[in-house]
């Protein structure tokens, strides 16, 4: 059998790892476009403000491929698929054949038009560790930074970059940082914690042109305000990278779509990761889930029903455990709310920088926010996956002794909270 993946990052780690469990034997070939050995990529930014080495930065040891009898091919892009002949082409014209596929292509950047953004040196996305590396050699103490966008990417580019130099300022086109993970009080918390660190932002605005002669030297913003600027970092949001699997003609909404075995609308082809769309269980409804857990488990089915197994993806829903300068926040589900048909149970304490923020829709649970007091963000977690009825503890769930201590029994082994803390 002859398994090739495209993409070399959670998704294909998984695939790999999901395929050894079942064949032994079959050949892989993984090929990446990136030059580097897997990584985790939620750590460029550490590496970018020295937090972490290049030793630390790898996701799987470096006798992966060795052990697993892998090709790898790195450094090299596929850019196209012949569905028909059941061939990968490669950039340089070699031709890679396969039984099946695996396109886990991930997330691209999206960089709006934006005036004066062509020709110019200084201008970055943040997507990739090679982008870390080059920030990192471009960037010095006196630097005058501009990130546009206050979204994951973005604050992560600024915590990393405002250990580098003492002018970073983010413009952020909503009201609020994190606006898709936070309600307005959690915002106000991280924000002004990045500003105690140092970091500057300027909300409701964003760059509208950007000046300099090779090289950015200003940037203007929508309200006429002029930003100096030697580097500038575009941090919008990111794309699923639907390109390569476009060629081969696999059924593509925003991202791929695929069934629960992971497979595309064309045989043998399979899709997992960021670049395709899941269902998110807390609304109903087909999303692009950009989440690094979310990738490694459906690379992992995916490599599973590719070596003859029967693994379901069964849904999942946005989830993130992140953190700036040592605040830590698990945010998950749905946690702006709109309509009556949701009750809100939450604390905060502004001045010790923490917050909970529980959204319970009927009798179950569909979303939190936990801002500096993160503990039992698993118990909560599976009240969500697995839809508890909440019945008369709605309210316990704002206490700090919060546990599985207030269901009643057959709920806690029915739900298989067994495992949890209590
Ligand atoms: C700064 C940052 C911080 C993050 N922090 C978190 C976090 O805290 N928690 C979290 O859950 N998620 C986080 N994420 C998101 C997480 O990294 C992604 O969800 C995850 O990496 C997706 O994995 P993937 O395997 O689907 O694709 P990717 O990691 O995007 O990898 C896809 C790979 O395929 C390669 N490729 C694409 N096209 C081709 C081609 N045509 N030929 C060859 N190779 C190709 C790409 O170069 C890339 O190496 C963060 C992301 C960033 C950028």
């Amino acid at each position: 059998m002859e398994y090739v993946i495209i993409g070399n990052s959670a998704a294909a780690v998984a695939a790999v790892e999901g395929i050894r469990k079942n064949d032994k034997d079959g050949n892989i070939t993984l090929i990446s476009d990136e030059r580097h050995h897997t990584y985790s990529r939620p750590l460029i930014s550490y590496y970018l403000g020295d937090k972490v080495k290049t030793e630390g930065m790898y996701y799987r040891d470096q006798d992966f491929y060795i052990k697993n009898n892998v090709k790898a091919i790195l450094g090299k892009k596929a850019v196209e698929i012949k569905q028909e002949q059941k061939k990968v082409v490669l950039e340089n014209g070699e031709q890679v054949a396969y039984d099946k596929l695996l396109i886990a292509t991930g997330s691209v950047p999206f960089v709006p038009p934006m005036e004066g953004l062509e020709n110019k040196e200084n201008i970055f996305t943040f997507l990739k560790w090679d982008d870390s590396i080059t920030l990192k050699d471009k960037v010095n103490k006196d630097s005058k930074v501009v990130i546009i966008g206050a979204g994951l990417i973005g604050l992560k580019a600024a915590e990393g970059l405002n250990k580098l130099c003492d002018d970073v300022t983010v413009v952020e086109l909503a009201d609020r940082v994190l606006s898709t993970i936070l309600d307005n009080q959690a915002a106000g918390i991280v924000q002004r914690h990045m500003e105690h660190k140092g970091t500057k932002f300027i909300l409701n605005n964003t760059v509208s042109k950007i000046c300099g002669e090779g090289k950015v030297e200003k940037v203007v913003l929508k309200d006429g305000t002029e930003l100096p600027c030697d580097i500038l970092v575009v941090a919008i949001g990111v794309r699923p990278n639907v390109a390569l699997a476009q060629t081969a003609g696999v059924q593509v909404h925003r991202g791929i779509m695929v069934d629960s075995r992971m497979e595309t609308s064309v045989e043998d082809i399979y899709a997992a990761g960021d670049v395709t769309e899941s269902m998110d269980i807390t609304v109903n409804t087909n999303r692009i889930l950009a989440l690094w857990p979310n990738a490694y488990y459906q690379g992992e089915i995916a490599g599973c029903n590719m070596s003859g197994g029967t693994m379901q993806f069964n849904g999942a829903f946005p989830m993130n455990a992140i953190g700036f300068f040592g605040l830590p926040m698990i945010t998950a589900g749905i946690v702006n709310p709109v309509g009556d048909q949701y009750s809100i149970y939450m604390e905060y304490n502004e001045d010790e920088e923490w917050l909970k923020k529980f959204v319970v829709k009927g009798d179950v649970l569909v979303g939190f926010i936990l801002l500096n007091k993160v503990d039992r963000a698993g118990i909560y977690t599976s009240l969500i996956r697995d839809k508890v009825p909440l019945k008369m503890i709605k309210h316990d769930l704002l206490e700090d002794g919060f546990g599985l201590k207030a269901f009643p029994k057959s709920i806690r082994k029915e739900k298989m909270l067994m495992g949890g803390k209590e």
